[in-house]
C-alpha cells in the first residue's frame, strides 16, 4: 500500500491545494493531509479553524485523512506509515524554498522521499496570502477556495 503525506500551513486551504490533494489521492492508496503547527510562524487562522476548513474540503475523498502535527514532518510521516512527502510547485520562486526543505527532510530521514506536483494550469497564482489579501480588499474569493473557507471568513469577520 502506497501511503503519502501532504503537509502545509493551509492558512487557509485553497483550490490550488485541493487540486494537489485530488491528484495525489489518485496516485497513492492513502493520503494524509497534515496541517502543520510551527511555533515560529504567525498564522491568520487558528489550528482548529485550519483543520476544520480542511476536513470539510476533503470530506468527499474516500482515501484522504486530515491530521495535524507540531512535530517534524518526517516523524509524523513515520508514525503514519507514509514514506512519501507530497509538495506542490508553482512558479520558480517556490523552487528554492522547496529544494531546501526537501534536502532538510532527506537529511532528517533518508527513507522518506519527497515528490513534487506542478500546479495545474490556472491554479498557479493561487496562494493562501493572495486569498487573505483579496478578502480584505473585497475581491470575490469564492471561485478560488472551497466553500468552508468562505464560510469561515464570514463567520469570523476576520
Ligand atoms: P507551507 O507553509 O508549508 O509552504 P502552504 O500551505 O503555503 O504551506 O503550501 C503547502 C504546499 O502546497 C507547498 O508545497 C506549496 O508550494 C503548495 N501549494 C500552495 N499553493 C499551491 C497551488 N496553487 N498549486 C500547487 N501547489 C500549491
Amino acid at each position: 500500500m502506497k501511503i503519502a503525506i501532504y503537509p502545509g500551513s493551509f492558512d487557509p486551504v485553497t483550490n490550488g491545494h485541493l487540486d494537489i490533494i485530488r491528484r495525489a489521492a489518485k496516485v497513492f492508496d492513502k493520503l494524509f493531509v497534515c496541517v502543520a503547527i510551527n511555533p515560529g510562524k504567525k498564522y491568520f487562522f487558528t489550528i482548529d479553524e485550519r483543520i476544520h476548513m480542511m476536513k470539510e474540503a476533503c470530506a468527499s475523498f474516500y482515501n484522504v485523512e486530515v491530521v495535524f502535527t507540531s512535530d517534524l514532518i518526517v516523524r509524523k510521516a513515520k508514525e503514519l506509515g507514509a514514506n512519501v512527502i507530497v509538495r506542490g510547485l508553482r512558479a520558480v520562486t517556490d523552487f528554492e524554498f522547496e529544494f531546501q526543505l526537501a534536502a532538510a527532510n532527506e537529511y532528517a530521514d533518508s527513507s522518506i522521499e519527497t515528490v513534487f506536483m506542478m500546479a495545474s494550469t490556472g491554479k498557479g497564482f493561487i496562494s493562501s496570502s493572495t486569498i487573505k489579501e483579496f478578502y480584505k480588499s473585497n475581491v470575490d474569493i469564492s471561485p478560488l477556495v472551497p466553500h468552508s473557507v468562505v464560510e469561515m471568513f464570514q463567520k469570523n469577520k476576520k
